[in-house]
């Protein structure tokens, strides 16, 4: 029941200042970090983690958005971890996301208006979609060493 997500602040999130913000959101539900760091990822990296994208009408625009500037990863755990961090995260298309949920909150990009000017529709976040996508994301993103076994002080009352 315990299961680990791989979360990113994509390069919008970052340069908006918006980190410590999104983070908040993970972690005062509970969600522990196990692993964390700044990465600036290039095309072929991009490439591999959105794998299951590569040709589609929206890859080209995705992978200059995704390699703009540096991303936060990181590992999340709790209990249904992957299903919750989506939840937290809300649907991919900003002006339809529940207010409350990350994108819905800080974001407003349709996906005709983005199409239009040719770009990424801009929603923040990245969050594995399922536990098999989890598995494979977290060990794109991170090295065994990187993920850490820790106990957080609140462990007693949320997990
Ligand atoms: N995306 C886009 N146009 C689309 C669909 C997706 O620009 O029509 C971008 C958007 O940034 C999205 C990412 O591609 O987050 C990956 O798409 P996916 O369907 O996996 O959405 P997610 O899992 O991020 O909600
Ligand atoms: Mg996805």
């Amino acid at each position: 029941m315990i299961s680990r997500t791989l979360v990113l602040i994509k390069p919008d999130g970052v340069k908006r200042a918006l980190s410590g913000e999104i983070i908040r959101r993970f972690e005062r539900v509970g969600l522990k970090i196990i692993g964390m760091k700044m990465v600036w990822v290039d095309r072929e990296f991009s490439k591999q983690h959105y794998s299951a994208h590569v040709g589609k009408q929206f890859y080209n625009n995705l992978e200059k958005y995704l390699t703009m500037g540096p991303v936060i990863a990181m590992v999340l755990e709790g209990i249904n971890a992957v299903e919750l961090a989506r939840k937290i995260v809300g649907g991919t298309e900003p002006n339809k996301s529940a207010p409350g949920t990350i994108r819905g909150d800080y974001a407003h990009h349709t996906f005709s208006y983005t199409d239009k000017k040719g770009k990424s529709t801009m929603n923040l976040i990245h969050a594995s979609g399922n536990e098999e996508e989890a598995k494979q994301e977290i060990a794109l993103w991170f090295a065994p060493e990187e993920l850490h076994d820790y106990k957080r002080s609140d462990d007693d009352f949320v997990i």
